[in-house]
């Protein structure tokens, strides 16, 4: 996805994943400014903890502590997080929503349920509701969007109540856990039979033939759906433009990654 675009972009840049042992991050930090690359992105599982090596931290990525866009200039390393923003405009693809009156269940609470919990309080929804197998987790997010966004309620519940989310009007529910990525859609918490056309409904992670089973499930019951693929495409993008000032490609990028 993103050798196409700088190809396409005419621009003598190459994008190569780089694999780094956790007790290598700091190390990893310091070979970007010594080898002058433009920037990086950072994945599993080292989003947050990259933060702590940062010159400075952008406020995309101040609120969550966790960075997945790196930009060096003249050896500043300034941490981004391009995750919600991606998220945001992969949803406004498929949908487009009253965010204030856009109750929202978000399953999970790691890098991506952060990323896209704050992008969706900065978009003004009114309620969210953090499902997570682990509750202090789920109390962390929880403490992290009521401290940066005070007019969101923001609640939690066990893995367990998602059926009450569901029947209690929420209409955007986003998985942001691997649950469900393969056959086990019964691990995921959302009773499936009860999603109706005025749902939304967003599977955060991407697999080879291009839909979840959540999101085929979903789909089949008349829920608007996304699946992880264009969050993967957008937050590119904008990582992307932080790198380069210019705009890429979208759809030169998206034929790159699409089954
Ligand atoms: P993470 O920080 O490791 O968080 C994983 C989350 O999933 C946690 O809430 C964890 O709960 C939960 N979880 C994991 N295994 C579980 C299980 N067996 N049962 C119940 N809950 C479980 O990972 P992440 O970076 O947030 O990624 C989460 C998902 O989002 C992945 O599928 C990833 O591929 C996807 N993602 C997609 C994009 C994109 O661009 N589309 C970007 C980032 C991530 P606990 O707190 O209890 O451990």
């Amino acid at each position: 996805m993103h050798n196409a675009a700088y190809a396409a972009m005419g621009l003598d840049l190459c994008y190569v994943p780089l694999p780094v042992r956790p007790d290598d991050l700091e190390a990893a930090a310091g070979g970007l400014r010594a080898l002058n690359f433009v920037g990086a992105n950072v994945t599993i599982p080292h989003k947050v903890r990259i933060a702590g090596f940062m010159d400075r931290l952008h406020d995309s990525a101040a609120v969550t502590g966790a960075v997945n866009t790196i930009v060096n200039e003249n050896g500043i390393l300034t941490g981004y997080n391009t995750d919600g923003p991606g998220f945001i405009r992969a949803l406004e693809e498929v949908t487009s929503l009253d965010y204030p009156q856009t109750e929202t269940v978000i399953i999970g609470a790691g890098g991506a349920a952060r990323a896209v919990a704050s992008a969706l309080a900065g978009h003004g929804v009114p309620r969210i509701t953090i499902i997570n197998r682990t509750r202090e987790r789920a109390l962390d997010l929880q403490d992290i969007i009521s401290g940066h966004f005070s007019d969101v309620t923001v609640e939690t519940a066990p893995l367990e109540g998602g059926l009450d989310a569901v029947s209690s009007g929420a209409a955007l529910i986003i998985n942001a856990t691997p649950l469900g990525m393969m056959d086990d859609l019964k691990a995921v918490p959302l009773p499936v039979d009860r999603l109706t056309k005025d749902h939304v409904v967003c599977d955060l992670a991407y697999v080879e033939s291009g839909e979840t089973p959540l999101q085929e499930a979903a789909r089949k019951k008349g829920a608007t759906t996304l699946g992880g693929l264009g969050m993967l495409l957008h937050q590119g993008a904008e990582a992307i433009h932080l790198w380069t000032g210019e705009d890429p490609p979208i759809d030169i990028m998206r034929r790159a990654i699409e089954p």
